[in-house]
């Protein structure tokens, strides 16, 4: 039988945060090689396989009877998994499942983009951290901008509810470009989201030379007239500028900030079933062993509740605390 539906503040934390949105990584494998997350490529590791659909259904299953309505498919990139379409099916099928994302590279989004939301996918975030094709080329390590933006168009055409561009902000890399962005927005409505690097525990040396405080970019905005929407009520942390000449948006994801945390409504789940409470806590909880049978849903979604207790009240970031986190792609960003 499946389990009750449960009320919004069946995951509330101890400093009184709801948890609406879960980012569930299906692999940890990538065909790319951004600089900042895989600069020597994907390496394979040794250890169990990942979440199978069955226990894919199972977690969402459990999470979304808790009130968990979001759920972004990440990873490494999620559609190398040949079963992306059959992931996307399932997850929308789940009672309580309202809005399913994705974050992708954008690897053969073009051919995929329709295929995707016709299975049921809402929302798309793709990453594109240069409009330029060479610096896109370098950071990457595939000449793939043309193809990307052609995967953009194709998401527009399909008629997501939301499409967003990640932008990860380095300094002297792509901080100049803040208006090949703002043409791209002008007509098209797309949010572009500029993230701070993040350091994790490969790349100190890198996060030295090429960490930009958004901080940055808002000064850029404000200068040209773009205004700061206010947060909705449950709202994750990113913050939202709009200008009424452009059908787009910006937004601004700047975990160092202060008070980053105190809107935080996100749970990950890696994609060999460990739940990170934050992304830069220190281990992954274990929960595979309650995915292997549907009747575990209801001891899954109490052990669940139960670790949410040990949540902390900050990442601690902004002391050089980056956890157990060795890059992103490990556990879906
Ligand atoms: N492969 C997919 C992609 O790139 O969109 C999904 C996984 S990727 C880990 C998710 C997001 O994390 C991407 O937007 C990526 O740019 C971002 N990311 C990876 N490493 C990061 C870091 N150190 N700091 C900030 N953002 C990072
Ligand atoms: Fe792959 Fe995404 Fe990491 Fe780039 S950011 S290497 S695309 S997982």
């Amino acid at each position: 039988m499946p389990p009750a539906i449960g009320k919004e503040s069946d995951m509330r934390d101890a400093y009184g945060r709801d948890f609406s949105y879960l980012r569930l990584s299906v692999t940890d494998v990538c065909n790319f090689s951004c600089s900042y997350c895989l600069p020597d490529g994907f390496v394979k590791k040794p250890g169990p396989g990942f979440l199978s659909l069955d226990e894919i259904r199972r977690l969402a299953t459990a999470f979304a009877a808790l009130g968990m309505w979001k759920i972004r498919i990440t990873g490494g990139e999620p559609s190398l998994r040949r079963d992306f379409l059959k992931i996307i099916q399932v997850l929308k099928s789940v009672n309580g499942v309202k809005t399913l994302a994705t974050t992708t590279n954008g690897y053969k989004l073009e051919q995929k983009a329709q295929i995707w939301r016709d299975a049921g996918l809402d929302a798309i975030n793709i990453s594109i951290d240069s409009l330029d094709a060479s610096t896109f080329h370098q950071l990457t390590g595939h000449d793939r901008l043309a193809e990307v933006m052609n995967g953009v168009e194709a998401c527009l055409a399909a008629g997501y509810k939301s499409v967003k561009v990640n932008a990860v902000l380095l300094k002297g890399v792509n901080d100049q470009d803040l208006d090949l962005f703002l043409d791209f927005i002008k007509s098209r409505p797309i949010s572009v989201r500029f993230i701070e690097l993040m350091r994790t525990g490969d790349n100190a040396e890198y996060f030295k030379r090429y960490h930009l405080a958004a901080s940055k970019i808002s000064d850029q905005l404000q200068a040209l007239g773009w205004v700061q929407k206010s947060r909705e009520a449950g709202a994750g942390p990113a913050q939202e500028y709009v200008h009424g000449e452009f059908t787009g948006r910006i937004g601004l994801i700047a975990p160092y900030s202060k008070d980053f945390c105190t809107s935080c409504n996100r749970l990950r789940v890696s994609a060999r079933g460990n739940l990170h409470l934050c992304l830069f806590s220190e281990n992954g909880i274990s929960m595979r062993h309650l995915l292997q049978c549907d009747s575990q849903i209801p001891a899954l979604q109490a052990f669940v509740r139960q670790s949410l207790g040990y949540k902390k009240v900050s990442h601690f970031l902004h002391e050089g605390f980056s956890g157990s986190t060795q890059k992103l792609a490990d556990i879906g960003g």
